[in-house]
């Protein structure tokens, strides 16, 4: 019987699970693209149709489709074969329990939650009236089931009793991020009373919820707007409100659209604005804004914007900007946020969306109507907003440009712009986005040399099948049991098909035959003097370590007195030296 991973990778090929995270170019007759897994700006992340593998060629970092998935998605190989099953549309019957790991019950309970919540929505007596709410707001029927919003009723212990039937303990339910244990030590549940968003991740799984009331409540203290905690699932600065359902629609419009809340998004959305995506009002992160450049480096915010406050939502638009964003701003009628826009008046709504400015613009547009450019006082204020943005633009002619502009408006010299400029200090700096480094590219079991030269020659080889001859038996013997294995078969079959090795061994090979594949325009002449020295190489780094091994056996030797073992190995030392001097 064909196992489930198996049959995943029969179904799924390997450039449309890549491509559904990060933009692949076609590069003959693999692809390439930006690496996901390091900052690089020359594309060295590759894809290969043929052999179904991903490598990088910068980071190191390869592998099949379960290897991406787990990498991009950073989760355990359990919760990628589920992943991928889903998207293969392989049922995956009588799991070995060792892939049922904490995070997977946390997504089951987080699914259950959701069709409790909605069927609260649809059922419940007060669950009608929320839902009766968001129809009269202007959300369609057809986009509760998409966002499958539900209701959370309004008792202590709804959600978690049901989980509980349902065989999920207590804990789970808390780290889940649903229940909470009061200091009394009564438990109950974190949503109550509530119309539920669930958030999904890249995959459209849920991994945590947005609670939000709708009537006037009498007590003042319940908050508008309660959300899933820090869990194992959800990490808010990791998640994009909508990306999973907008991704597709970014690309295809290579632009994105970013809204605060869950209904402005949702009212877009079924407008027909599906590249649009919520920040669910927290600053972007780099890390979001990392996600999104893998679809398109153009925003337009339709949210708003005070130019002169330090709020969340422009320091993260001044990461974007940092980040060589091309941002654009959708200025909305006086008090309408998108969701209001878009039922009044949807011809208008794209309108704004079309015209919008680009972020200096916007700056110099609202600050210039702000202050009075004609006061010192003005001059200064005008300045104090406009300066910092200006200084961050990475591009030095753009940025040249708004230099001149500021001056001409100002009526100041551009020198003098400049030297305010320098003093001008960013706290967004460059630091939040390198931090972003994985860490484990810092400590990447580093090759050895003699490793590097083996699998150097074996591309060789692999460009220049006819230079096999080169490398004699006697030498291969010393070779590492993997890449002699593959020498071997490749002498044997010179058309070697990775098929025909060991499992452990393909995926070594494979990446071997994608670098013999993506280099190009070395001439076979060159190619077989780099084969010659590379044999030369692998053969005096083998004499010099059994140099050392005789060195450290003397040394035993002579700590067990043992002289007729010295006097051997030591004219066996004496040979290999002279061997060496000979070559
Ligand atoms: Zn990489």
């Amino acid at each position: 019987m064909i196992s489930p991973i198996d049959e995943i990778k029969e179904r799924l090929d390997i450039t449309e699970v890549v491509s559904s995270y990060i933009k692949l170019q076609k590069a003959g007759i693999n692809y390439r693209a930006v690496c996901p897994f390091h900052s690089e700006k020359k594309p060295s992340f590759f894809v290969s149709p043929n052999r179904q593998i991903w490598h990088c060629f910068g980071c190191g970092k390869g592998g099949d489709i379960f290897g991406f998935v787990k990498e991009i998605e950073g989760v355990e190989f359990g919760d990628a074969l589920r992943i991928l099953a889903q998207k293969a549309g392989v049922e995956l019957k009588r799991q070995p329990p060792e892939l049922i790991t904490e995070r997977q019950r946390l997504y089951e309970i987080c699914e259950l939650a959701t069709r409790f919540f909605e069927k609260q929505l649809e059922e419940s007596k007060s669950g009608k009236e929320a839902k009766q709410y968001l129809l009269e707001r202007g959300i369609k029927g057809e986009s509760l089931k998409k966002w499958r919003i539900g209701y959370a009723p309004d008792v202590w212990q709804g959600l978690s009793d049901f989980l509980n039937s349902q065989n999920y303990k207590k804990e789970e339910v808390e780290k889940a991020g649903l229940g909470l244990t009061s200091e009394k030590g009564s438990f109950y549940d974190r949503f109550r009373g509530r119309i539920i968003f669930p958030i999904f991740d890249l995959n459209s799984q849920i991994v945590g919820f947005g609670g939000r009331v709708f009537k006037e409540k009498d007590n003042k203290e319940i908050a508008k707007y309660v959300n899933t905690p820090q869990t194992i699932l959800y990490d808010k600065s990791r998640i994009l409100y909508g990306l999973d359902k907008a991704k597709v629609e970014i690309r295809r419009n290579n632009y994105c659209i970013l809204v605060e809340g869950y209904t402005d998004l949702i009212m877009a959305s079924q407008a027909g604005f599906e590249n649009i995506v919520s920040t669910s009002g927290t600053a972007l992160t780099p890390f979001q804004l990392k996600i999104l450049k893998r679809y398109t480096e153009n925003l337009i915010t339709a949210f708003d914007m005070d130019i002169a406050g330090d709020t969340a939502t422009k320091r993260g638009i001044d990461l974007a900007q940092l980040q060589g964003f091309n941002l654009k701003v959708a200025v909305l009628p006086e008090g309408l946020d998108p969701a209001d826009l878009v039922l009044k008046d949807v011809k208008e709504w794209e309108n704004r969306v079309k015209e919008a400015k680009s972020i200096l613009e916007f700056y110099f547009e609202s600050t210039f109507s702000k202050f009075d450019k004609e006061t010192p006082e003005g001059k200064k204020e005008i300045s104090k907003v406009l300066l910092p943005v200006i200084k961050r633009i990475p591009n030095r002619i753009e940025q040249g440009h708004w230099i001149g502009e500021l001056s001409k408006r100002l009526n100041a010299k551009e020198e003098n712009i400049e030297e305010e400029l320098k003093k001008v200090k960013l706290d967004n700096d460059l630091s939040e986005v390198v931090g972003l480094e994985p860490e484990e590219l810092k400590n990447l079991p580093s090759k050895t040399r003699k490793q590097l030269i083996e699998e150097r020659l074996v591309i060789l080889l692999l460009k220049a099948p006819s230079n096999l001859g080169m490398v004699k038996k006697e030498q291969i013997t010393c070779f590492s049991s993997e890449i002699r294995e593959i020498l071997l078969n490749l002498k044997a079959y010179p058309n070697l098909e990775a098929k025909k090795l060991a499992p452990e061994l393909t995926g070594l090979f494979n990446t071997l035959a994608l670098q013999a594949e993506i280099e190009e325009g070395i001439e076979e002449k060159d190619i077989t003097a780099e084969t010659e020295s590379c044999l030369s190489e692998l053969n005096s780094l083998e004499t010099k370590n059994k140099l050392d091994q005789i060195s450290k056996d003397i040394k035993k030797a002579e700590g067990e007195k043992d002289s007729k073992k010295i006097e051997e190995l030591t004219k066996e030392f004496n040979q290999l030296i002279k061997e060496k001097c000979q070559k």
